[in-house]
């Protein structure tokens, strides 16, 4: 945990522990701690009772705090992540297992990856070109480490991976006989379905991946090389993956935090999942700083405080009020009924929380009306 001791309400920090919720400084990113709490056991419990592991999508939350409390709540095996700078903070940071499912190509990439072993952990990453496997095996020998890896599929999310069987093989076997590297198995995660709203949509989609991922195991298997790790999954489909019996490695992000992207899409009762699976944990605390225009409430969360690229946020648990748009540091809130006032508060849903995360310094933890801890977002703007 981060030393506190001297930080200022207003200039460091947007709260401090024992602090009423009222007296928080907006905007800021709030946690209710109960919320999140049940999710990430959920989520736990699933994975436990389908026999499945669970790395957790570190990236959505860029937290060690929150992190260590998916592996101690929610059993979680380690994280995954997306570079090799956020890697290294959930290294540092105490987390024992991290996979950057992701390709690490330039040269001084590959070169602190090969040395993040050194702190302690097992270290993964994702290949899908036969050059990478040579440049990761060279550094790890240099630093007398091994990194794991798993070949890539793109199973339909269109962007990293090989697509075929033989190419699968083709890499596996360069991993297998190359020094310093260890042949760990398949990453294949299918992002383009997450967010599709119908579950049998997200299901046709998802078959297909399977089916791809079982005939890539089989191709290995026949070549002699057996998969520990055949890892994917998301909040939009972890329990296809779960059922699979290909799959033994889910990488659900989203689900602890919810978002009102995610929100909207349907399980298999034709529920919306934060009405029904999943709990909003994540709120932008903001705060109404004009009411000049009778019919409109003028918020201080704009662009600056989250990402609109999955749409606008949603007004938690009001619907007579309505986040209309957002410029850098204002937002327009459609108040018809004049029911808002200056310094009046609302909890925004962000539209997509991992990149709203990533804007934002600190969590404000809360729980029964007090603020209970204060957690950094500790790989805050680490995107190389
Ligand atoms: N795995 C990978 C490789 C991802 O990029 C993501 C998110 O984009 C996820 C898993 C799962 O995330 P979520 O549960 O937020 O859909
Ligand atoms: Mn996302």
């Amino acid at each position: 945990h981060v030393n506190l001791n001297g930080l200022e309400v207003g200039y460091d920090v947007p709260a401090l522990p024992g602090m009423d919720e009222a007296d928080i400084q907006t905007p800021c990113l709030v946690l209710d701690l109960d919320a999140l709490e049940r999710n990430i056991k959920k989520m736990g419990d699933y994975a436990k009772a389908h026999g499945m592991r669970h790395r957790v999508h570190g990236k959505m939350h860029k937290s060690v705090d929150v992190a260590k409390l998916q592996e101690t709540l929610g059993g979680a095996v380690g994280v995954c992540c997306q570079k090799v700078s956020e890697a290294e903070v959930f290294a540092r940071g105490g987390i024992k297992d991290v996979l950057v499912s992701n390709q690490v190509t330039a040269p001084a990439k590959v070169d602190r990856l090969a040395q993040m072993p050194k702190l302690g952990c097992r270290v993964l990453c994702c290949v899908d070109d036969p050059a990478n496997v040579a440049d990761l095996s060279a550094a790890a020998a240099k630093h007398g480490t091994q990194i794991e890896c798993l070949v890539e599929i793109d199973c339909g999310a269109g962007r990293c991976g090989v697509t075929t069987t033989a190419d699968v093989v083709k890499i596996a076997k360069l991993i297998d006989a190359a020094d310093g590297l260890k042949f760990a198995g398949i990453q294949a995660y299918q992002g383009a379905m997450q967010h599709m709203d119908s579950y049998d949509d997200r299901k046709a989609k998802i078959d297909v991946a399977i089916a791809q991922v079982a005939d890539a195991v089989d191709g290995l298997k026949a070549a002699g090389l057996d998969c520990d790790i055949v890892g994917g999954g998301g909040t939009g489909s972890y329990y296809f993956e779960s059922n699979s019996g290909v799959y033994d490695e889910l990488q659900c992000g989203s689900y602890a935090f919810m978002d009102a992207d995610y929100g909207r899409i349907l399980d298999k009762d034709g529920q919306r999942i934060d009405q029904a699976e999943w709990e909003n944990a994540l709120f932008i605390l903001t705060t109404v700083m004009s009411h000049a225009k009778a019919d409109k409430a003028i918020v201080d969360a704009g662009l600056k405080a989250q990402s609109v690229d999955s749409g606008l946020p949603t007004i938690f648990g009001r619907d007579d009020v309505a986040y209309l748009k957002c410029s850098d540091e204002h937002g327009v809130v459609g108040d018809p009924d004049g029911v808002l006032k200056v310094n009046d508060r609302l909890k925004l849903v962000p539209g997509h929380c991992d990149p709203t995360c990533n804007v934002h310094d600190w969590y404000v933890g809360v729980r029964n009306g007090k603020v209970e801890t204060l957690w950094p977002v500790s790989a805050r703007g680490k995107a190389y």
